[in-house]
């Protein structure tokens, strides 16, 4: 006997792709509803992502910067870190946003079920409710948005089970601080939260199968990154972990590999950052005719309908790159499609950002990409030694623009940045790819002076031939 509940949407799973489009569906006037199986919304970004990591990176910024700032005559002492404050920090700006999107379900007349959905039909979902157990909403739709996210991947030969092996989501806790930690996988969650721990004190190892850090991301990028991260890390590169033994007196580890150490070495936790798993496999969608690989993912055109013409799929689910803001804008496209719009998923470019210590920002094709397009391209680089701004702000030496331009058409077609606030300049580079923009547009683009954002300015410059005397 469970309650009935009758809605034009149903969206499944409320992180950044699922309350977004579940709030444009009912901007649009669409009659919503929005299953989530935990008590906030946000999903994985604000609750276990994006917010809380940034927030603990905030810390760690300020702490490094503390330190930095001794050799321009400013010396303060040793960093006093209240574990339990941090984590109120933390906790206390994840909670704001999260009462945020409440409020706006709210004011949008969103009908939102806390439990866990699965299809019994392509026009129904039983939620089991995690509110009230043993509680269940029989929810019927004409069209649906599924938007149920991914979680950290698990693997075989590791013991998950024990407390001092963590997951991102344990990790951001921020519960102790473990005097050696080992970060496995050289991806971007494991960096940012080897940056947080190594800020607040702990002695850190970062293993990675491949060359190098964040695979795929430009080479010379990386570089001035590791760089600069050579002292604070342990980089094990083209290494693997071999055994994870939990003992009482540490997690021992074994390795293989071109730098493994010879004896195992034990740690006082394992963050394992080893990918994400969509969680496709757990919905009953083999109750449907909606097509889904076995991973997890589910397959969609680019209008994110599956092979369903009623059911939508968005966000993590639907495959890499996952990152918060793909998952917003293939939200927006469903909802604006199942209003009747006419609209696609069609970006020119999705960028990508590190918020590591320096920052890694990239946007459009990397020349690798370039190279295998058989584009006819040009690179046009500045070190940020050449940045006055750069050097009065002590970060000349672990920055670096670099631009990609099509030598033909002199069109950008990509853009990568290492060094401070590298996030933040990438948004010039975005718009400026979204809008065709070539090099001229750019060089003639007025940048305020002295900016780090000269330095993509300066590119165009270089691409022209006008600047040839760099560093
Ligand atoms: P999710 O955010 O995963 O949300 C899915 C929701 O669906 C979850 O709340 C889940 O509980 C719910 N759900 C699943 N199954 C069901 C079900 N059967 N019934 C009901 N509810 C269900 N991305 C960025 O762009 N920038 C960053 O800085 C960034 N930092 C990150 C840091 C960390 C530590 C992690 C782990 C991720 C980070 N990401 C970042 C990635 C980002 O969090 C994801 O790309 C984003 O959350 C994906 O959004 P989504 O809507 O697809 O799914």
């Amino acid at each position: 006997n469970a309650k009935e509940v009758k809605g034009q949407v149903l969206v499944i799973g409320a992180g950044p792709g699922g309350y977004s489009a579940a709030f444009r569906c009912a901007d649009l006037g669409l009659d919503t509803v929005l299953v989530e199986r935990h008590p906030t919304l946000g999903g994985v970004c604000l609750n276990v992502g994006c917010i809380p990591s940034k927030a603990l990176l905030h810390v760690a910024k300020v702490i490094d910067e503390a330190a930095h700032i001794e050799h321009a005559g400013v010396k303060f002492g040793k960093p006093e870190i209240d574990l339990p404050g941090v984590a109120a920090y933390k906790s206390g700006v994840v909670k704001k946003l999260t009462e945020g999107l409440s409020a706006m379900a709210k004011m949008r007349k969103v009908n939102v079920i806390q439990g866990v959905a699965k299809f019994v039909d392509e026009h129904t979902v039983v939620v089991e409710h995690t509110d009230n157990a043993g509680e269940q909403t029989k929810v019927t739709f004409d069209s649906c948005i599924i938007a149920a996210g991914s979680q950290s991947s698990k693997m075989g030969f590791i013991p998950h089970e024990d407390p001092r092996i963590w997951d991102s989501t344990n990790a951001l806790e921020v519960k102790e601080v473990p005097k050696r930690l080992l970060v496995m996988g050289g991806g971007i969650i494991g960096l940012e939260m080897a940056t947080v721990y190594q800020r607040l004190g702990s002695q850190i190892d970062v293993v990675v199968r491949g060359p190098q850090v964040m695979t795929g991301t430009d080479k010379d990028i990386v570089k001035v990154y590791t760089k600069a991260n050579e002292k604070k890390f342990n980089f094990m590169f083209k290494t693997q972990t071999q055994a994870i033994i939990p003992k009482q007196e540490g997690i021992y580890v074994e390795f293989k590999g071109d730098n493994a150490p010879a004896e195992p070495q034990t740690y006082d936790a394992v963050l394992v950052a080893m990918g994400r798993t969509p969680n496709g496999l757990n919905l009953g969608l083999e109750n449907t005719g909606v097509e889904v690989d076995d991973k997890g993912f589910i397959s969609v055109d680019k209008q994110m309908r599956t092979k369903v013409p009623h059911i939508f799929a968005i966000g993590d689910i639907i495959g890499q790159p996952m990152l918060a803001h793909k998952a917003v804008h293939e939200g927006h496209v469903a909802a604006e499609v199942i209003a009747g719009h006419k609209v696609f998923f069609e970006p020119k470019q999705i960028p990508g950002i590190a918020y590591t210590f320096p920052e890694i920002a990239t946007a459009g094709m990397s020349e690798i990409e370039a190279k295998e397009a058989g584009i006819n391209y040009e690179v046009a680089s500045f070190p940020w030694s050449a940045s006055g701004r750069a050097l009065a702000s002590d970060v000349s030496e672990t920055g670096m623009t670099k631009l990609i331009f099509d030598k033909d058409t002199h069109q950008l077609i990509g853009g990568a940045l290492v060094g401070e606030n590298a996030g933040e300049l990438l948004g010039e580079i975005s718009l400026a790819l979204e809008m065709d923009c070539d090099a001229e547009d750019i060089g003639l683009t007025i940048h305020a002076h002295p900016t780090l954002h000269e330095s993509v300015g300066m590119c165009a410059e270089i691409f022209h031939g006008s600047i040839t005397d760099l560093p």
